[in-house]
């Protein structure tokens, strides 16, 4: 489990420049993969919600996730800033 940053450099609500901190929960797979391979890269891409802090309305925004092949992404969460 580790932690995403990313960064909006124009929010679609008030196109204001915004940072929010995923909680991305990546669970592993019961893959054969040669060693070599295990530090390859893979996307999934996610729908999102994220809140606007200045305006404190929500909008969907498709985020594409890393991981490693022998995982998957279980769930994502926004994590607050104050966190
Ligand atoms: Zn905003």
């Amino acid at each position: 489990m580790s932690d995403d940053r990313i960064k909006f450099e124009e929010c679609p609500v008030c196109s204001g420049c915004h940072e929010f901190v995923l909680d991305v929960h990546r669970k592993s797979i019961q893959v054969v993969i040669s060693p070599d391979r295990e530090t390859d890269t893979a996307f999934t891409k996610a729908d999102v919600l994220f809140t606007c802090p200045d305006k404190d309305q929500t909008f969907e925004a498709e985020v594409t996730l890393l991981h490693r092949p022998y995982e998957y992404i279980k769930s994502v969460e926004v994590k607050s800033e104050d966190d």
